[in-house]
């Protein structure tokens, strides 16, 4: 009895210090070794999820596919939830529309629930549409106003380009220029991610002349995680509008954008949400938008009031959601597999899979330390902060491009940007331990040969 209690008390003791210390207990006992990670896998409640997915082969075994954050692979559920709307429209023609398994007329709705749970949402506030540059367009449309003192946007200096060439052409939109009224955010000298305290303060600074703050909420070459509540708290305080492009966070780090205040997000489907090359994109915005009759938007009929959508009069009738922001009928093909793929996040469930992520890339790390600290011709440096989602973003000193290649042609599918920087992303619903173990293993061969 006595005994029992102990050891009930002794596990109960050893939970609390794991939870209190959590990363640290777990990264002393990390171990680069093959047997240990397929252990860590043998216990991984989400390892089933790898077998849903279909992977490249490198001598006839699965790659090691470190490019989820860039395009996440095929869910094996794609090509059956496509085939059924392909067989629909064979069957069906235009009734589709009414009479297909999924009818095309509201096959939009399928995702209010879905996307609400990955971006902290009301169903209301999200929905699937277009692709994710022209979304930032039709956003920016409504949410950027300049107008008396208030003219300017804040965003990353070093923003995905796409994001950038939207910021600069809005702004040239309304007859003004970049130059003058795009400021961009730039960390400090020697550093590679931006500090949060030096965010708030360009804030401040510029509170006066803001129309907009815009930033990717998880950078795409640092992964730094941005502080996008706080971020949005000061915005809202200051009277400035502020959105975020979430195509590296959503599917990847834990969003509540409601609870935050954003008033406007968007992200692509084909990273971390393998969805397929180019499919669609959504878009969050926040409910408080929804009823005002003066808001500039661009407008099309799968905006316009459901019931009376096909009565086709002139005058448009805002559905009082994020739907009003909708152009055109839905792309049913591509949504297809959107929905298979989100079916497996529901499945696996969003905390979980966040959790795994945490763990997996903390071991990942571990891996690459302990490569470094054995080579003695290169070394390893991890630029991604400890606020992150899945991805390292590895700075190589002493390897170049040839180390990549290196490890491109020995099974290893990761991201290479000049100068001398390799992604790799361990994605929680379809990577293994056993995945990093042989990343490391394969990243120090390449060091030796
Ligand atoms: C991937 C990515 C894009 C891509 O834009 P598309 O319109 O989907 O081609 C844009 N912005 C960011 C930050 C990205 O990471």
């Amino acid at each position: 009895m006595l005994k029992e209690i102990f050891e009930i008390e002794s596990s109960a003791f050893f939970e609390s210090l794991t939870c209190t210390f959590g990363a640290k207990v777990e990264a002393m006992e990390f171990k680069f070794d093959e047997l240990y990670a397929k252990e860590l896998d043998s216990k991984d409640p989400l390892a089933k999820f790898r077998d849903e997915f279909l992977f490249p082969q490198f001598n006839d075994e699965k790659v090691v596919y470190f490019t989820g954050n860039s395009l996440g692979l095929q869910p094996k559920a794609a090509k059956a939830a496509l085939n059924q709307e392909l067989d629909d429209w064979a069957k069906y023609g235009v009734e589709g529309h009414f009479e297909a398994k999924q009818p095309w007329f509201a096959y939009h709705e399928m995702f209010a629930e879905p996307l609400a749970n990955l971006v902290g949402a009301k169903p209301n506030e999200v929905v699937a549409m277009n692709g994710l540059t022209t979304n930032l367009h039709l956003l920016m449309v409504s949410f950027y106003q300049p107008k008396g003192s208030k003219t300017k946007i804040l965003c990353e200096a070093k923003a995905f380009p796409s994001d950038l060439y939207a910021l600069k052409s809005q702004i040239r939109f309304h007859g003004l220029d970049p130059e003058e009224h795009l400021i961009g955010l730039v960390p400090r000298e020697g550093e590679s991610h931006l500090r949060t305290e030096d965010i708030l303060a360009k804030v401040e600074e510029h509170a006066n002349e803001l129309a907009l703050v815009m930033l990717g909420g998880v950078n795409y070459y640092s992964g730094q995680v941005l502080a996008m509540q706080e971020i949005a708290a000061l915005c809202q305080n200051r009277g400035i509008t502020v959105g975020y492009d979430l195509a590296h966070g959503i599917g990847n780090v834990n969003l509540e954008l409601h609870d935050w205040g954003v008033d406007f997000a968007s992200w692509c489907s084909y990273k971390y949400l393998n969805s397929g090359p180019g499919s669609v994109s959504g878009v969050y915005i926040h409910e408080r938008h929804h009823h005002k009759d003066d808001i500039p938007r661009f407008e099309g009929w799968w905006g316009h009031d459901k019931t009376e959508r096909f009565k086709m009069e002139s005058d448009f009738k805002p559905i009082r959601s994020a739907e009003a922001w909708q152009l055109s009928n839905a792309p049913v093909l591509a949504m297809a597999v959107h929905k298979a793929s989100l079916d497996l996040f529901m499945e696996a469930g969003f905390d979980n899979l966040i959790e795994k992520s945490k763990k997996m890339t903390a071991y990942l790390n571990f891996v690459i330390d302990e490569v470094s600290s054995q080579s003695t011709t290169t070394s390893f440096e991890i630029i991604t902060p400890k606020e992150r989602g899945c991805q390292l973003s590895i700075l190589c000193h002493g390897a170049g491009r040839e180390l990549f290649d290196k490890l491109s042609s020995n099974g290893v599918v990761a991201d290479w940007r000049e100068p001398n920087v390799i992604r790799i992303a361990p994605v929680p619903m379809y990577n293994s331990y056993e995945d990093c173990y042989r990343f490391g293993k394969i990243l120090a061969d390449s060091l030796t040969q």
